[in-house]
């Protein structure tokens, strides 16, 4: 029997390994599974290679808990170890990697960034272990060989030979009393249900239950049971097909593999299958994206050849795509690392970049396949690609093609640039600039719409919570091409036109009118200005200045250097039509107290007409109305 001191120069590894990892001990399981498939592939390829010529066999993984015992034994087919390769990669190079962590950690950890996110290999086992053992036999090696490593978690070890009578390792874990949770069968398949549910190699926890019918043809149904091997992974993963080979329902059927809690169905889906000049697998499925919903932005997977690595994918899929549910795979991802590792990582960042193009020819090709398909679909999508486009320039610059503006007037759908056209002839102000009128509630300022529809004018619907950081993202983008709210001005100011309206009034007769009015109001939040507009038009109005409402609006999404902006007090321009007789009427008046009630009165018909009258105010105005009515 061989002892030894394991080749480490921090002496209290296993302390510091179980203190760091502390909140995500069950790792471990992933890394054993993930050993015993790798040595088991390779032992695949050997035999392709020609160069192993015995039986493969059944290479089927098996978990075995013992609760009496207290082990948990992960036992593979695969290539095994000799016992010179115990030495190489257990005792120095596995240890060596163990080494440099704590070296490279020690003192200096952000704890928050690492945990859970560095995986140690087969060191990780001393996090629930008091003891592992190592039984292994190489596939070199004959029948009466085997190597026998044993180490209580202190830097000592022993390494034995023992006979094994299969090829193979298997790795015997002693719980320690500490980790006694994972002595529970029902545990244990939870853990390899998350990480090992797509793993190539089968792996096989415990048995389970089958029921089968044992009648006869034509006899009535006789159910039994029987005992059958519990297999985590039974079917191979979607991902790795190819498109071709699966149908829509085979999709639909991943999805709700994925999320068996989730009810809705994704509206369609993109396969990703890339293998230069990095390797790239997944499918990205688009959920139904309701405006304002809560988003839910831990469903996508990250998968390394097939090993569950994490579902917290921020910084390695872009910002706008982790709305997306479903799975990526990569070769080229690091497994055993930090997630600022991961996020600085370049393939990673190339993956990322990659992802997006994928998803921008997608839904371009989607688009140009079948238009009224995707119009269709595009409404549950907007909020995604709106967002994609103001993170993402490369994105932007795709998207302008497929991102879509709804007419609250016809209905219509149009490109940006279909719909630039459209309006260029009414819509151009008297500077050139394009004017796009929108609405953001089709209900509450629908009588703006009509009136601008009335003028000839169109109105786009742009309802998403971000739309105030699109518009501005296309204004930055696009020559001459200005947004305004359809309610933030009265039409004439939005889209001046050559030649103004005629001022019936005297300007010391507009002067007395912005007087009367500014003292009735008398509240500094409300700034008071004359504009001449058709005598039919309506004789007073209230809105909220397009810079400032959509500064509010962006301060609440966030970004753009508006932090804050929410907590500033509502500030309202009231313009007065100088032109209604209502004026005339307001000037006229001899009596100050009925002159402010006839002030306050339109104004807070303005204030209705824009869905701000509320409350104790709209008590009041019914009120007053109903007394003028007896
Ligand atoms: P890593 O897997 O990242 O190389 P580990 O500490 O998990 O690091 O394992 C160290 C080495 O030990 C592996 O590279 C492999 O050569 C060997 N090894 C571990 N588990 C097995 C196994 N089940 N069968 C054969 N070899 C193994």
């Amino acid at each position: 029997m061989a002892t030894g001191k394991i080749n480490v120069s921090a002496d209290n590894i296993f302390p510091v390994i179980k203190k760091f990892l502390y909140s995500d001990h069950e790792i471990f399981l992933r890394e054993l599974i993930s050993n015993a498939v790798d040595a088991t592939n390779k032992l695949k390829t050997l035999s392709n290679l020609g160069e192993f010529s015995g039986e493969l066999g059944d290479l089927s993984i098996h978990v075995d808990v013992d609760k009496k015992k207290k082990t948990i034994t992960i036992r593979d087919r695969g290539i095994g170890m000799t016992s010179d390769e115990v030495n190489k990669y257990i005792n120095d190079v596995a240890f060596s990697g163990a080494t440099e962590f704590v070296n490279a950690y020690e003192g200096k950890i952000d704890k928050g960034a690492m945990i859970g996110h560095f995986g140690l290999g087969f060191y990780s086992s001393f996090m629930v272990s008091s003891k592992v053992e190592i039984h292994t036999r190489s596939w070199k090696s004959t029948e009466d060989e085997g190597a026998l490593w044993s180490c209580d978690g202190s830097p000592e070890y022993s390494l034995d030979t023992k006979k094994k009578k299969d090829r193979g390792t298997d790795i015997i874990l002693h719980i320690d009393s500490d980790s006694e949770e994972f002595l529970e069968e029902f545990k244990i398949n939870e853990l390899l249900k998350k990480y090992a549910r797509f793993m190539s190699v089968p792996i096989i926890c415990g048995e389970k239950d089958e029921r089968y019918n044992t009648a006869a043809e034509g006899e009535d149904a006789k159910w039994e049971t029987k005992k059958v091997p519990n297999v985590i992974n039974p079917d191979s993963p979607a991902w790795t097909k190819k498109p071709s080979e699966l149908t829509d329902e085979d999709y639909k059927a991943f999805y709700k593999a994925l999320y068996p809690y989730t009810f809705e169905e994704p509206l369609f889906h993109i396969h990703m299958n890339v293998d230069y000049p990095f390797d790239l697998t997944g499918i990205l499925f688009f959920p139904k994206i309701k405006p304002n919903m809560e988003l839910n932005k831990n469903k996508i997977q990250l998968y390394q050849s097939q090993v569950f690595v994490t579902d917290n994918v921020e910084g390695i899929v872009p910002e706008f795509l982790m709305m997306l549910h479903g799975v990526i795979d990569s070769k080229d991802i690091p497994l055993n690392v930090s997630r600022s590792y991961l996020q600085a990582d370049g393939n990673v960042k190339k993956i990322s970049g990659h992802i997006t193009k994928k998803v921008a020819d997608k839904l371009e090709e989607m688009f140009k396949a079948d238009r009224a398909d995707f119009e269709q679909k595009f409404k549950d999508i907007a909020v995604i690609i709106e967002y994609g486009m103001v993170t993402d320039d490369k994105f932007f610059e795709r998207a302008q093609k497929f991102s879509l503006l709804r007419s609250a007037v016809d209905e219509q759908n149009y490109t940006i640039d279909e719909y630039l056209e459209k309006i260029s002839t009414l819509q151009t102000d008297k500077d050139g600039a394009k004017v796009v009128l929108y609405a953001s509630n089709k209900d509450s300022q629908h009588s703006y719409i009509q009136k601008a529809k009335a003028e000839g004018y169109d109105v786009v619907l742009l309802d998403s919570p971000i739309a105030g950081h699109w518009i501005q993202k296309i204004e930055g983008a696009k020559e001459k091409v200005r947004f305004a709210r359809v309610d933030s001005d009265m039409l004439d100011k939005l889209i001046p036109k050559e030649g103004e309206r005629a001022h019936l009034l005297t300007d010391s007769e507009k002067e007395s009118l912005k007087d009367y009015v500014e003292g009735a109001i008398n509240d500094k939040n409300y700034s008071v200005r004359v504009e001449a507009l058709a005598s039919d038009d309506v004789p007073m109005m209230v809105v909220m200045p397009e810079y400032m409402r959509r500064m509010k609006e962006m301060s609440a999404t966030g970004g753009g250097g508006f932090m804050g902006m929410g907590d500033f007090p509502d500030h309202y321009d009231v313009v007065v039509n100088g032109n209604h007789a209502l004026a005339g009427k307001i000037l006229k008046s001899e009596e100050p107290a009925e002159r402010d009630q006839l002030i306050l009165h339109a104004k807070d018909l303005a204030l209705l007409q824009q869905g701000l009258l509320t409350g104790e105010r709209l008590t009041a105005f019914v009120n007053r109305s109903l007394e003028r009515l007896v």
